[in-house]
């Protein structure tokens, strides 16, 4: 099911990441995917929010990984921004956490696009998130895909 949605605010970028929260299950994939600056982490602080994580989120230039527990489940927020090789998710333990509890929140999902293929669709999330600057410059289409 594909679903689009128009937000032009981070404020709604931010409400989308908390609604869709609200019906994470356990196992979930959520991929990320856009240019720097279109929101990711916005949705991000939304998504962390919803599910009850309190403590700020941002994306560590140099972290791949971090991982929020205090919440209804455990948050597992990569950014894989600056990978260089896909070996460096299975340094930083990609088995475990994408067969774990909790959900898995990716952003830059499109530069481990294969580890990604491998992932069963019943249980992954696809949002796409792009500007269009005759929109008006906090306009952005965001597109999710599941199922
Ligand atoms: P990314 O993680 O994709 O690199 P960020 O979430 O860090 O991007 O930054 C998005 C920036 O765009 C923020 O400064 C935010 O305030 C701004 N912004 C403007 N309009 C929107 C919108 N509709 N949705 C999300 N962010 C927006
Ligand atoms: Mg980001």
């Amino acid at each position: 099911m594909r679903r689009e949605i128009e937000t032009n605010s981070p404020d709604d970028t931010y409400r989308l990441g908390l609604e869709m929260a609200k019906t994470a299950r356990p196992g979930d994939v959520i991929t990320l995917t856009g240019d720097l600056g279109v929101g990711k982490t916005v949705f991000t602080k939304g998504f962390a929010k919803g599910l009850g994580i309190d403590e700020d989120v941002n994306s560590p230039t140099f972290t791949i990984l971090q991982i929020y527990e205090e919440g209804r489940l455990p948050l597992y927020h990569f950014d894989v921004y600056r990978i260089g090789d896909p070996e460096e998710m299975f340094e930083v333990g990609w088995d475990e956490y994408v067969y774990g509890k909790g959900v898995c929140l990716i952003e830059w999902a499109d530069l481990i696009e294969d580890l990604i293929g491998e992932i069963p669709s019943d249980r992954l999330k696809k949002v796409m998130i792009v500007k269009d600057p005759e929109k008006g410059f906090d306009y952005r289409k965001i597109t999710v895909d599941e199922g």
